[in-house]
């Protein structure tokens, strides 16, 4: 399919390059330092080698999330928001970006969304999972202090990707012993699920019914869980337990779309096609974590309708992001 459009797409800025050590074997660093620097040559030809149109750039992972000094998070944020800018302005046809934002100080990040939205012409935010604040506690989003954010986005109208990191040493006693499952393997997941599902619990989107989340790798998992969150026990008439008014799910068919990052496999998608429809489901490829040639060839060939490709393609992200 020629002409799609890709929003999980990642490149570094040189202060936040080494947080991406670590995720390959020693011996691939280089290769994947040098796909995260660059931009404007390989990235576009890996893109045009592909049908790929356009890519919805934003910083690696943890990077701003895991500066626990917020005026230092503050400056990151700022520093890579502005390169990005400088990059897209080259390229409009072909790269659009989201912000990173200081989430360490949720009104600095609400004046940050603001201006790389209204100054920068920014699509939305990359958020990469919860932050770390000196002193404080993993800070996860739902918390009562992130309602004045979530306002100011909710006001600007642009899409919110909340994107995984994994757990915090501290919450990762599950994992002792098996390095394995840190990462995409499985971590990944689960904390960006978890993350996902305690702002839909909180009753966030009771409160601003028109914010739009967007999480990757094929909704990490929630669509396959999605009946059983709601379902649990049902003979047993128990008050629920969250503070959101409705169904789990009916929040995560409303306020999130999911995107196919890192996760090239018909039987998932078709799965999260039955559950949320394809009009909630956009392609994207993780580059340079993923190949792009491994994300569009199983794409374009994934035993879908026309129609749904079209939309996941291409569609979908045209009137998600209001791209032209
Ligand atoms: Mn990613």
């Amino acid at each position: 399919m020629q002409g799609k459009i890709a929003l999980e797409e990642h490149f570094a800025i040189p202060e936040t390059l080494q947080d991406s050590a670590g995720f390959v074997p020693g011996e691939y660093w280089e290769e994947l330092a040098a796909r995260l620097l660059d931009i404007q040559e390989r990235r576009l030809r890996e893109m045009d080698e592909n049908g790929i149109e356009m890519m919805i750039l934003s910083l690696n992972a943890p990077a701003v999330q895991a500066i626990p000094d917020t005026g230092k998070a503050i400056e990151i944020a700022m520093r890579a928001n502005d390169y990005l800018a400088e990059q897209v302005v080259k390229r409009p046809d072909r790269f659009q970006g989201f912000a990173a934002l200081p989430m360490q100080d949720p009104d600095a990040a609400a004046r940050e969304l603001q201006r790389c939205i209204s100054e920068l012409g920014f699509r939305g935010a990359l958020v990469n999972g919860f932050s770390q604040r000196d002193g404080a506690a993993p800070l996860y989003y739902d918390a009562p202090e992130y309602r004045g954010f979530w306002a100011e986005c909710d006001r600007l109208g642009k899409p919110f990707y909340l994107h995984p990191r994994n757990p915090s040493p501290a919450d990762s006693a599950i994992y002792d012993g098996h390095p394995w499952l840190m990462g995409p393997t499985w971590a990944f997941a689960q904390e960006t699920a978890v993350h996902a599902l305690r702002l839909i619990g909180s009753g966030l989107f009771d409160e601003h019914p028109g914010l739009k989340i967007v999480i990757g790798h094929m909704g990490e998992g929630i669509p396959a869980m999605l009946w059983r969150i709601d379902n649990r026990n049902a003979w047993v008439k128990a008050p629920k337990l969250h503070a959101c008014k409705r169904p789990i799910a009916s929040y995560f068919r409303e306020n999130f779309w999911i995107t196919t990052s890192g996760n090239f496999r018909s039987q998932s998608l078709i799965d999260a096609m039955l559950e949320l429809g394809s009009e909630r489901i956009l392609f994207s490829t993780d580059w340079p974590f993923e190949n792009v040639d491994h994300a569009a060839q199983w794409f374009d060939a994934a035993p879908i309708s026309e129609a749904d490709r079209a939309r996941i393609g291409r569609d979908n992200a045209r009137s998600l992001f209001d791209l032209q």
